[in-house]
């Protein structure tokens, strides 16, 4: 879908009539909504599972290994569910009271085994068996996110120097603090919405444009800025997230200018020259994100419809409006009969 049309939700609504069901159902299909989506870090955050040390792996570009910033795909599920259950508990809990009756609706919770299993996030993020053996399978699929510059170049270490020891010219290991990635740091991510409706997609692309958390929920460091790039529909899966950043590294390697013509430096050269950049322009990364996740589906022959950041922030702008959210989230409590457990 070209930017340059005025996009907004009925136009969207019909735009993915092919890609999207009238209500859930039971049984799995082949229509998906993939997301592609940069989360840019705007102030210094903690991506840690032990505590001290950044997450990383070691990904492999062509022939370059390097270590590399790694965002788990449950931390994104964690905190995109939280911020979705909240946001119902806000704005649709009187809806909610109406169709669970009785004592009415509890608000739902992040609890594993005690989720509602009623509202629209249970319906479309899943859960566990409750206490009544009922399980919802995630129709939401997160993959892990990896920086493209290397870990050296986007961690901070701290480490404090003990009091009264100004001299102290290394650091004691046992007070080392948390790790940092930087702000700046950028994270390509696809999402993928199977089998959904499109008060689903607008719930999930509203979700992650207020969303601003995914670092550890302990602390309160970290501020993302989620930008949505595109939406692809399609009958097939998108390229992964590792996929669009390796991709991304190779076309900023292939745009470094040789210093010296008659002696060329070798793409793995190029490449570990972007890799340990103090900065990335977020804009050219954008760009190059976009291409590099529509080469790379073009490679795997997957077909799709395609709406632009533009097209996107025209939906994003009509749900500014909480009582449009509102609207389509109680449409969808009402597509959601007979499929959770009325
Ligand atoms: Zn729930």
């Amino acid at each position: 879908m070209n930017g340059d049309e005025n996009m907004n939700i009925e136009g969207f609504r019909k735009s993915l009539k092919d890609f999207t069901l009238e209500k859930p159902e039971k049984k799995p299909k082949e229509n998906y909504v993939n997301v592609l989506i940069l989360r840019e870090l705007k102030s210094a955050a903690r991506f840690t599972t032990d505590g001290v040390e950044a997450n990383s792996a070691v990904i492999r570009i062509g022939n370059t290994e390097e270590t590399v910033g790694k965002l788990f795909g449950r931390k994104q599920v964690a905190s995109d569910r939280r911020k979705a259950k909240a946001l119902q508990r806000t704005i649709i809990s009187e809806e909610m009271n109406k169709v669970v009756g009785k004592d009415g609706w509890n608000g739902c919770t992040m609890k594993v085994n005690e989720m509602c299993q009623r509202c629209p996030e249970c319906a479309l993020f899943g859960s566990a068996a409750s206490e009544e053996g009922v399980s919802i399978t995630s129709r939401v699929m997160y993959d892990e996110a990896y920086t493209i510059r290397a870990l050296n170049a986007i961690v901070e270490e701290f480490f404090q120097n003990a009091p009264g020891d100004d001299y102290a010219k290394k650091p004691t290991p046992g007070i080392r603090e948390p790790d940092f990635f930087k702000e700046g740091v950028l994270f390509p991510c696809v999402v993928t919405l199977k089998d959904v409706t499109v008060e689903e997609v607008l719930f999930f692309l509203n979700i992650t444009d207020r969303n601003s958390r995914y670092g550890a929920t302990g602390t309160r460091f970290g501020k993302t800025q989620n930008h949505i790039l595109g939406v692809y529909a399609s009958h097939r899966e998108g390229p992964s997230s590792l996929e669009v950043t390796r991709g991304i590294a190779l076309k900023l390697a292939e745009t470094v200018q040789d210093e010296d013509a008659d002696q060329p430096q070798t793409m793995d050269a190029k490449l570990k020259q972007v890799m340990y950049r103090d900065t990335l322009s977020v804009d050219e990364v954008k760009t190059i994100a976009t291409a590099v996740y529509e080469e790379v589906s073009e490679r795997q022959r997957i077909e799709y419809k395609k709406f632009d950041e533009k097209a996107v922030s025209g939906i994003l702008n009509e749900l500014k409006d909480d009582s449009v959210v509102k609207f389509q989230l109680t449409q969808q409590i009402e597509k959601l009969k007979g499929f959770v457990s009325a």
